[in-house]
């Protein structure tokens, strides 16, 4: 591969201290106190109150409650009662033992009082090492970023991962690879977020496809590796279409959100090929593959996720309204949105063809 420096960039470290070691949510007090916290409230979804109050029990008099009450997308209802719990119990630190909709949940607490977050991921989302932010009021996702909101530790324990069903590992993985992608092409990477998206991709997708043969702790340990690195990754840098695609699927037409990601990667990796090849090259490397949107696909394949937009629910006549939105509201891609490029890209995506090689012209 051809060695070139990307010319012009602004590289940000933020403080975060990460611990990666099987069984390693057994250091969470010491955590605790090497903060020099006292008043932990522990948060979860209600499906992993288990978890939580295994946690809670492990904090002896350090934790002031348990709070399974965190759901998808952080409704603004959920964040009140958080934050008035919060407040009425004078937590000084959150641990958020989940996916993305506990660290959510945490965030929003956060977002307003400035608490330290402990975050304990059991997803590959990546929320934990992102300062994005999201909440649901009148059924609208307000998003944005503070610094506030970021973990300030975070504990990988592959422990806690091992009950996630591989359906739902495989989505997430993918999503997550979505994130190295979009980093390794944003107007707003650098040298070594590229280094660390194109380790998360090869990471992740050998991690996966490990997990669909023998469903191993060391693949599980894979994946949660590349997980951390797709946070990173999307924490640091501005995500473009394939990001703008799938929350207009997701948003309009309610298209399951990791399903929508799975399908629409390697087209919307073809879509910016032309435009940035050098990346495409170093996905491609991660991949083991011939050229990124092959690559994808192959991935896709094998690890047999939905493979068009017509299976998951998105009806013909939509597909025109997708291009008309993809075009709206300005943001980072390497490669201007053209209208009618998007349409037939969308057209493929629909019908589950395999995406042009060489990309779309
Ligand atoms: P999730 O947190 O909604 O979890 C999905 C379900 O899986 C829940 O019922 C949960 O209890 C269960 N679950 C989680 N881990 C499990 C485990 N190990 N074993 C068994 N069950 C388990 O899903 P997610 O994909 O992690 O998060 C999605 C949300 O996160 C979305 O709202 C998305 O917008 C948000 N998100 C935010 C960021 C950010 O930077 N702010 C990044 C990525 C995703």
């Amino acid at each position: 591969m051809t060695y070139r420096l990307q010319p012009s960039f602004v590289f940000e470290t933020q403080p975060c201290r990460v611990v990666f070691a099987a069984g390693a949510t057994a250091s969470l007090p010491t955590e605790i106190d090497l903060l020099g916290r006292r008043r932990v409230l522990v948060l979860a979804t209600p499906d992993q109150v288990g978890a939580a109050e295994t946690i809670g029990r492990m904090l002896d008099s350090r934790c002031v409650g348990v709070l399974p009450i965190a759901i998808a997308h952080v409704p603004i209802e959920t964040a009140k009662i958080a934050r008035r719990e919060a407040g009425d119990r004078r937590v000084d630190c959150l641990v958020a033992i989940g996916g993305g909709s506990t660290i959510g949940l945490a965030k929003a607490i956060a977002l307003e009082s400035g608490i330290d977050i402990v975050a304990v991921p059991t997803t590959y989302a990546g929320s934990e090492m992102t300062p994005i932010w999201g909440i649901t009021e009148d059924g609208q996702k307000r998003t944005g970023r503070d610094p506030r909101v970021r973990p300030r530790v975070v504990i990988y324990d592959v422990e806690q991962t091992v009950t996630l069903p591989i359906g739902l590992s495989v989505t997430s993985g993918l999503n997550a690879i979505a994130h190295c992608i979009e980093a390794l092409y944003a107007p707003d990477g650098n040298p070594i977020i590229s280094l660390v998206a194109e380790e998360g991709i090869a990471a992740l997708s050998s991690g996966l496809a490990r997990l669909l043969s023998d469903a191993a702790v060391e693949a599980r340990e894979q994946c949660l590796y590349g997980a951390w690195l797709a946070g990173m990754s999307l924490g640091a840098t501005s995500m473009g279409l394939h990001h703008k695609l799938c929350h207009i699927l997701g948003g309009s037409w309610n298209l399951p959100h990791a399903e929508t990601h799975a399908v629409l990667l390697p087209y919307a990796c073809a879509y910016n090929a032309p435009a940035v090849p050098s990346a495409m090259q170093r996905i491609a490397q991660a991949l083991g593959s011939e050229t990124a949107p092959d690559g994808l696909w192959a991935l896709a394949r094998h690890l047999g996720t939905p493979r068009s937009l017509h299976e998951i629910g998105l009806p013909q006549a939509a597909l025109d309204r997708v291009a008309d939105l993809s075009v709206q509201n300005a943001y980072a891609n390497p490669r201007p949105i053209a209208r009618d490029a998007i349409r037939v890209m969308l057209q493929d995506a629909w019908r589950g063809d395999p995406p042009p090689a060489s990309g779309y012209r």
